[in-house]
């Protein structure tokens, strides 16, 4: 049995590890993903705003010893479904069970101006560059702007717009800077109104400007304004956007996608294709892409291949659950856990912050490393 996983993202690392778990050596998985190394998306946060260093928080891959799997740093080039084969810059791969875990691509370059006349904070790249612009800025008008949706990790803005309060008041420049937030959503965390409210009542208290129902455009780079899809034009000095989302190209080419994205069985993470399944920000699975549900997903998809190989009944369904540590500014972590059923409304319920919040949030990062690499990690952020 050869099992092929595609992408060493949250999905890819959880899927690999459950199967290196089960069978050891006795069965060939082999894990592929272009990257040197992990980095957890809030990291990105933690390195844009100097808690801590970008050395700090890459998780090299060649640190995967996993009985049973291979890691191979490639480019897939092609991928067929129906073969279960991919075309790499490092050869060909060929399986009997593939699993997708490709993620979702970041296009900046499809929202007008956002390359020129602003950044981006969603990739690995654009928010570690970030950490130097934030630091020769010297206040003014801050826009933090969603370009359009599905988006990850729908709390990440509205993290990101009270942690910029605290950095620019730590640097003594909150005072004469504006905050604001441009979301395309009603409520900051639509499942879970306690949260959403907590959000609101944050970023009223810190004179956080709250755009609800809005979208980015374009930037006008001449006159330094953003464009919202309704024409109103909001000026700035410094805009951070969330960018444009898309499959990578080599799975739109693949001919798996239905409107942008790979439809999975919502209960079993398999698609269309026979033996192939796919997991997280790559699929259409109905939740908001995030890694907590990729791992979850994962999970199942793996118990499902487990089953497939040893012959037995496969009976783990994915239940939409997933659970998400908010920073709050002010060295405080709350919790939403929020649940996505398909054919259901979603619900969410909220955790406000805690001391015990912040150990827990620290520890979420740390076991994953610990167990997709076997590597221990603090996951508590330093000033740099
Ligand atoms: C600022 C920010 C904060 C976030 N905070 C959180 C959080 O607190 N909690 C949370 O759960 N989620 C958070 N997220 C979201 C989270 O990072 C993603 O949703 C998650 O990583 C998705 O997991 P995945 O396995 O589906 O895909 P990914 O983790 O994106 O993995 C996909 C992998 O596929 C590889 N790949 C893509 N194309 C190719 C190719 N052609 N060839 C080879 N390899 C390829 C990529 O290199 C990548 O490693 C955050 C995201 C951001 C941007």
């Amino acid at each position: 049995m050869r099992v092929l996983v595609l992408g060493a993202g949250f999905g890819g690392l959880e899927l690999t590890t459950r199967l290196s778990e089960e069978f050891g050596d006795e069965v060939e998985v082999v894990l592929i993903d272009q990257s040197d190394g992990f980095v957890f998306g809030f990291s990105k946060l933690d390195v844009m705003f100097g808690r801590t260093v970008a050395e700090a928080v890459r998780h090299p891959y060649r640190d995967l010893v996993k009985p049973g799997v291979r890691f191979v740093q490639t480019t897939i080039r092609a991928i067929d479904p129906t073969a279960r084969s991919v075309e790499t810059d490092a050869g060909r791969f060929e399986s009997d069970v593939m699993v997708v875990a490709l993620g979702a691509d970041l296009d900046p370059g499809a929202t007008a101006g956002l390359v020129e006349a602003g950044h981006e904070f969603y990739t690995v790249e654009g928010a570690f560059a970030l950490r130097e612009v934030l630091s020769e800025f010297d206040g003014g008008r801050v826009i933090v702007g969603v370009t359009s949706t599905p988006f990850k990790c729908p709390p990440a803005p509205s993290e990101t717009v009270l942690l910029m309060h605290d950095y620019l008041a730590s640097r003594g420049l909150r005072d004469r800077s504006e905050i604001s937030l441009v979301m395309p959503l009603p409520l900051p965390i639509p499942p879970s109104p306690t949260a959403s409210q907590a959000l609101i009542g944050a970023f009223a208290e810190r004179h956080i400007g709250w755009y609800p129902n809005q979208v980015i455009r374009d930037l006008d780079p001449t006159a330094n304004a953003a464009r919202l899809a309704d024409g109103s034009e909001m000026p700035y000095d410094l805009f951070l956007g969330v960018p444009t989302h898309r499959v990578p190209a080599v799975v739109a080419e693949s001919g798996m996608t239905v409107d942008g994205w790979i439809p999975v069985n919502p209960l079993t993470l398999e698609t269309s294709f026979p033996g192939v399944f796919a997991v997280g920000d790559v699929t259409s699975v109905g939740t908001p892409k995030a890694g907590v549900f990729s791992e979850r997903q994962a999970a199942v998809a793996a118990e499902r291949i487990i089953s497939l190989i040893r012959g037995g009944p496969a009976t783990s369904e994915y239940d939409g659950y997933g659970l998400c540590y908010l920073e709050f500014g002010h060295e405080e972590v709350a919790r939403v856990g929020v649940t996505f059923r398909s054919g259901q409304p979603p619900t969410g319920n909220y955790e406000p912050p805690s001391e015990t919040l912040v150990a827990e949030k620290a520890d979420f990062g740390s076991s994953r490393i610990q167990r997709w690499f076997d590597r221990s990690w603090s996951n508590v952020p330093r000033q740099n």
